[in-house]
């Protein structure tokens, strides 16, 4: 079965309010998603509650995660959520944007009081316009890796994810700015092309490139270019070939992307944490969600 099947078993599974199933997902996540709070917040207890509140938040929008998606890429932006809400005080008003349509990023009393249907129809087609573009974005990404077009990988992180401008990206990679401006365009074309397959997508501006544009906030949010957990196995091991060796350290090292980073960690201490220790935070996340497992739908 592969990975995405798989996940979409386990969802179902749980669904139908299957305890085994729910405690194979936290099983599965919770050393990456403790990786990346534990980074973030001083106190290890924190980290913990904050961990165990995403595993809860997961199953309280379960009817809306859309199984296409990559359960990781979920609980991740619940977990960005839950950290935000830890940091800046909950409640405060978030803008409507094609960043927050995330449903795994929608606030739980968004989901929980009547929503005016005209609201709700705006949020469906912004809705709509992210997946059309998250799976243009994603589907370019996974082309430059089959086809090893790492350098336009790497332009893109830098110019989208980093902000840079094009002179500064043709100093640090060592191309002349016209090459850089090259790419750009190129890439530009590509996603347009690819967005104009779905009717939800709109025309795409050079404008959007810049940081902290929709591209941006969806290029970290979603990993568009995070490479496999497999891949990042291999990579500790060092068994990935030169080419692979040298984006990864980029996309981890110069992007910092953090997902790629709290994954590197958990899977680096895999070896060395042990069972009871893994299965005693195992238990505490099953026992402060389990209760709302059984709300689930069709159980
Ligand atoms: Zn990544």
């Amino acid at each position: 079965m592969s990975e995405h099947a798989g996940e979409r078993y386990l969802v179902e599974a749980i669904r139908n309010g299957d305890p085994a199933a729910w405690r194979e997902v936290i099983d599965r996540y919770q050393g990456r998603l403790l990786s990346f709070a534990r980074r973030r917040v001083a106190s290890g207890a924190d980290a913990d509650d904050l961990v165990q509140e995403a595993f809860v938040g997961l199953l309280r929008s379960l009817p809306r995660y859309d199984p296409e998606r990559s359960l990781e890429t979920y609980l991740f932006a619940i977990l960005r959520n839950k950290l935000t809400d830890h940091f800046q005080q909950a409640g405060r008003a978030r803008k409507q944007s094609l960043d927050n349509l995330d449903p795994a990023e929608q606030p739980a009393d968004w989901v929980e009081s009547e929503t005016p249907s005209r609201r709700m129809e705006e949020q469906e087609a912004l809705g709509e316009q992210r997946g059309a573009l998250v799976s243009a974005l994603r589907g370019w990404a996974e082309q430059c890796c089959e086809q090893r077009r790492f350098d336009d990988l790497i332009v893109v992180e830098m110019l989208v994810v980093l902000g840079l401008r094009n002179k500064e990206v043709a100093t640090d990679l060592g191309m002349t700015e016209t090459a850089v401006a090259g790419v750009k365009f190129r890439v530009l074309d590509q996603w347009r092309k690819l967005t104009q397959a779905s009717p939800a997508a709109r025309d795409w501006q050079e404008a959007d490139l810049a940081r902290d544009s929709s591209v941006a906030r969806i290029w970290q949010s979603e990993g568009v270019s995070c490479p496999k957990r497999s891949t990042l196995g291999r990579h500790l091991l060092g068994a990935l070939d030169a080419d692979w060796v040298r984006f990864v350290d980029f996309h981890v090292t110069t992007a910092a992307c953090d997902r790629c980073i709290a994954n590197l960690d958990d899977l680096r201490s895999e070896d060395q944490r042990d069972e009871a220790t893994r299965s005693a935070l195992r238990e505490r996340c099953f026992a402060s969600s389990v209760g709302f497992l059984s709300r689930a739908p069709g159980s």
